[in-house]
């Protein structure tokens, strides 16, 4: 049976045909602008239903679960959008399978990503900061389809005020946006190129001891909530990804030095590698939904 994958984020939505074993194929991509919904359409439009037998979903949350509804962050058009009824509407009678896109990133790395291990956290590391769980191999959504929430895990409750009403995040010390935002207000002057994390991860990389000092952070901020996710649930192995998995070579090495301090020395070691899947990981997840026993 073919399922069709689907990959709902904040500028860009993707699908893909995908066989039983995983196999990707008739990927496309559809970036975000105007009316979202039509942009649904538009991609769905480009799978034949006779080629899809189920369809699974990875969005940008939160998610309602049980009404099967999504509000992403970076959509503003869509509050409570009921996107499986949506889907089921253009494909009636296939089961339609939803979860949020970091939780579908760790079940793809889980699924396809060879690392080997039963239970892993997966985190992405972008914009903003998520998370997801496949414990004993199979993925752990909780009731409302929002476990692995990691951004909003506090980690300085005398540190910045964050979007979601609480205060010190990892998520304000750690999100691209949040590194750039620390970095400029301490004087980094990133010259002629736009102040983004990836500017922000050259001038680590050429020396520079203010962004050198903020990834270092959020590094630690990072490998702490990964310490305690870990010995709450007996992980031994975290993947990350999402757009700052490009600065991998910054961030693993002062991570696994987190881990390492902040660990029982009683309890296994948590090994830490970059996404195997890059951008594909939410794809392979949304697959895995449509494809695997629930
Ligand atoms: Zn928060």
């Amino acid at each position: 049976m073919t399922v069709l994958a689907i990959d709902i984020g904040g500028t860009k939505f993707a699908a893909a045909l995908a066989e039983p074993d995983g196999t990707l194929r008739a990927r496309c991509e559809v970036p975000v602008g105007g009316d979202p919904s039509a942009v649904l359409h538009t991609l769905l439009d480009r799978f034949p239903a006779d080629a899809v037998g189920a369809v699974g979903i990875g969005s940008a949350g939160p998610l309602d679960l049980g009404a099967g509804t999504v509000s992403p962050v970076n959509i503003p058009a869509w509050r409570g959008f009921p996107l499986v009824a949506e889907v089921e509407g253009r494909l009636p009678g296939r089961p339609v399978r939803l979860a949020g896109d970091a939780q579908c990133m760790a079940l793809g790395e889980w699924w396809r990503g060879g690392t080997g291990h039963d239970s892993l956290l997966g985190v992405v590391v972008s914009t903003g900061i998520g998370g997801g769980l496949v414990l004993d191999g199979r993925p752990y959504f909780g009731p409302a389809g929002n476990a692995g929430f990691l951004g909003h895990v506090v980690v300085d409750p005398t540190g910045d005020p964050c979007g979601c009403g609480a205060t010190g995040c990892l998520e304000t010390i750690a999100s691209g946006p949040s590194m750039v935002r620390r970095a400029l207000a301490r004087g980094w002057a990133p010259g002629s190129v736009p102040p983004d994390a990836r500017a922000l991860a050259d001038a680590a990389r050429a020396g520079d001891p203010l962004a050198l000092a903020v990834f270092a952070e959020a590094a630690a901020a990072l490998g702490a909530v990964i310490a305690d996710a870990a010995t709450l649930l007996d992980l031994r192995h975290t993947v990350i990804g999402g757009g700052l998995a490009a600065a991998a070579d910054l961030l693993l090495d002062p991570i696994r030095r987190t881990l390492t301090a902040r660990r029982p020395a009683t309890l296994s070691p948590v090994t830490v590698s970059a996404t195997a899947l890059r951008r594909d990981a939410g794809l392979y997840g949304a697959a895995a939904l449509a494809v695997l026993p629930t």
